[in-house]
């Protein structure tokens, strides 16, 4: 028997850290698909519920889509704390709520984010900074995201021009992200979605019981 053929080595992979990854981008530029397939297929990582004060649209459903909640409601959950992150869209707030967050992080699971650049800001400033995965996605052109929000046909046409300006809004923030992807065909990005999401996992940070396991293996 040689030294490297004992079977020292611990069976199971090393213990990870869970990462807090960001899908931001403007309305309409076809996040809400992306995430729900990668929700769909990936056991590993669950989806940030936020709260907010905006009304649900036909089909959302509260605690799935978001917590509906009251603006004085919200207020409450600022005061007490309760919120990673939070900033004011078309009018309307919404946040991150805290603990369902941490405790998926600390459970060593990855959870999904679709906020926007403020919250990414917000979330960049805190002690999670180093869990934070940031990927923005870019429509391929701003003629093909007014086409899908008015196919969408949710909004009334004031709204869809106030979307298209902070869409504009939202782009110039594309800078601060890891990661910049374009949209202009679904399956292919979200197979770069998932390239990210795997590559990250690998980090060397976030593989906890790595040491444990080389010295195993070295027997050491
Ligand atoms: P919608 O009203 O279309 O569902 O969302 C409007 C915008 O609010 C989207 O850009 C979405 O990413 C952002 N958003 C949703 N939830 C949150 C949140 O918890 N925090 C922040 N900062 N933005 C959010």
């Amino acid at each position: 028997m040689t030294r490297f053929s004992r079977p020292d080595v611990p069976a199971r992979g090393p213990e990870r850290r869970g990462l807090m990854f960001v899908l931001s981008s403007p309305s309409g530029a076809g996040k809400t698909t992306l995430s729900r397939a990668l929700l769909a297929e990936d056991g590993d990582i669950t989806m940030s519920v936020s709260a907010t004060t905006r009304p649900p649209r036909p089909g959302e459903v509260d605690g799935v889509d978001y917590y509906f909640v009251s603006p004085d409601q919200f207020q409450t959950m600022i005061e007490g704390n309760a919120l990673l992150e939070w900033a004011t869209v078309f009018g309307n707030r919404y946040g991150t709520p805290r603990r369902p967050v941490e405790d998926s992080l600390a459970a060593g699971r990855d959870v999904l984010f679709d906020i926007d650049w403020q919250g990414t800001q917000q979330l960049q400033q805190t002690d999670a900074a180093s869990d934070l995965v940031r990927v923005f996605i870019l429509p391929p052109h701003l003629a093909e995201l007014e086409r899908r929000l008015i196919g969408r046909n949710t909004d009334h046409p004031e709204v869809i021009a106030d979307r298209m300006a902070r869409a504009c809004d939202e782009i110039r923030h594309w800078g601060e992200y890891d990661y910049v992807l374009v949209n202009d065909d679904a399956e292919t990005c979200l197979n770069e979605i998932r390239a990210i999401l795997k590559a990250e996992r690998l980090r060397r940070k976030r593989q906890l019981g790595l040491a444990n396991f080389v010295r195993g293996m070295l027997g050491e």
